[in-house]
């Protein structure tokens, strides 16, 4: 009898080990498995997304291609045509754009882009054969929106470097990072404008006293960081921007009063079009080539100083050097810089 017993128990002690083992396995598949889905698609992501930059490169050189053969062409309802097909971005829900500041930065700058690229394109672009326009090009604005962030000091250093003095249109952050940036930007002979407080539409354009209580705020903040009165303004999504509740006729009425001027942009620097900017070879096209066949004599170019935004860092000294070695002045914005206003 007890023989059998410890038979029975010997047997049901094994049954438990194998069920246990069993389990431990299953557990361990049900664990293993799908990190091992995880890995494999985030893997297949990355070379999705490096595919999609690709593509979007390729394409891009397609259009510049497309619209240097359509500027060179003499029949000029085509270019009519190109001004017409430009997509105009809009951003109609103020409300969602209140409650997601960083979407909100995106969704501004992609209303930035709203400037015309018609006429952007020179015959600098074509082939040895054309003949070169002549240059109108008399002087080039760096202007660098959104800052201080955590690329100012990079973006002041090449500054300093080749010697060459920006705009920095700046809203109110303060951190241990970027607080010691306003100063360091009037410190080192660069013009410092305001780009409203908040940067949030929602608040900026709800009325004119919310716009004229925050642009009060981005004001004494530049002024108690570095004792400069800022005269000069960049709308936040510019002055043509589709999100404002306000007419901003109203909000520029404002900016008068006060004796303070607003610069919109002439050329787009193409930065904001993605979350973490477009690559480097881009943006210094879109800063240099695409510029020369301007029929301004200014051009005010948009690039965004924010932390994403590292190919705009990288594609600063290659600007610079460009015009440079043309001999085209690039200064900061001052008192005698003509305003620019897109209406
Ligand atoms: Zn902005």
């Amino acid at each position: 009898m007890n023989k059998t017993l410890g038979t029975g128990s010997v047997d049901r002690s094994a049954r438990v080990r194998r069920i246990k083992r069993v389990i431990i396995c299953l557990i361990i598949v049900a664990i293993l498995l799908p990190s091992i889905l995880c890995i494999i698609l985030f893997a297949k992501l990355g070379k999705l997304e490096k595919q999609i930059t690709e593509l979007s490169y390729q394409k891009e050189i397609v259009n510049v291609v497309t619209e240097t053969t359509r500027v060179n062409e003499p029949n000029k309802s085509d270019r009519k045509d190109d001004t017409e097909v430009l997509d105009i971005k809009k951003e109609e829900n103020v409300e969602e754009l209140d409650k997601v500041e960083s979407e909100q930065t995106e969704q501004n700058d992609n209303a930035e882009i709203s400037i015309d690229d018609e006429g952007l394109l020179g015959s600098v672009l074509i082939g040895k054969d054309e003949p070169a326009t002549p240059l109108k090009l008399k002087r080039v604005y760096l202007t660098f929106d959104d800052g201080p962030s955590s690329n100012t000091p990079k973006i002041l250093d090449i500054l300093k470097e080749y010697n060459v003095k920006a705009t920095f249109f700046v809203v109110g952050r303060l951190s241990d990072t970027t607080t010691p940036m306003y100063q360091r930007i009037v410190d080192e002979g660069h013009a410092i404008g305001m780009h409203s407080y908040t940067h949030k539409y929602g608040e900026i354009y709800a009325n004119t006293d919310a716009f004229v209580y925050d642009l009060e705020r981005i004001q004494s903040l530049i002024y108690e960081q570095t004792g400069v009165l800022s005269k000069i303004y960049r709308f936040p999504g510019g002055s043509s921007n589709t999100v404002s509740r306000t007419d901003i006729s109203l909000l520029s009425d404002e900016l008068a009063k006060r004796d303070i001027r607003y610069y919109d942009w002439n050329v787009v620097s193409g930065d904001a079009s993605a979350t973490y900017g477009i690559p480097k070879d881009e943006i210094v096209k879109n800063c240099t080539i695409k510029v020369i066949g301007l029929d301004d004599e200014e051009a005010i170019i948009l690039m965004h100083d924010l932390p994403e935004k590292a190919t705009t860092v990288e594609a600063l000294p290659e600007i610079i050097e460009y015009y440079q070695n043309l001999g085209v002045e690039i200064l900061p914005i001052n008192d005698n810089t003509n305003e620019m206003h897109q209406k």
